[in-house]
């Protein structure tokens, strides 16, 4: 017995209480897909753990979203991607400020010593 496992439910999904079950007979998770073609839409899946023993039951959950809202969604992905990048090389430049300010204060330190 395959339960839904919760990280690939989300909140929404709570709602809907049939179960989908796929060609083995074993509940079907909801996963989400993150294609290009469809990024964020939801769909049932073979339940099976092991990728090469799944079936190939394939169903969606959510309705198709219009071209134009995925061309949305993809263009948000991207920005969210370099915003990501630029807040990684950011924590990198502070790191290296306060690295350089510890050495300051050290090498006043021993002035002071001195
Ligand atoms: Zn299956």
């Amino acid at each position: 017995m395959v339960e839904y496992s919760s990280s690939s439910v989300s909140g929404s999904s709570l709602k809907h209480n049939f179960k989908m079950v796929c060609h083995y007979g074993v509940d079907s998770p909801l996963v989400t897909a993150w294609t290009d073609e469809n990024p964020g839409r939801r769909f049932h899946d073979c339940g099976k753990d092991f990728v090469r023993r799944k079936c190939n039951f394939f169903r969606w959950y959510d309705p198709e979203v219009p071209d134009r809202q995925n061309k949305i969604i993809r263009g948000l992905l991207r920005k969210n991607d370099e915003l990501k990048k630029k807040e990684r090389s950011l924590v990198i430049v502070i790191g290296l400020l306060g690295i350089m300010l510890f050495m300051c204060v050290l090498l006043a330190l021993g002035l002071a010593m001195k």
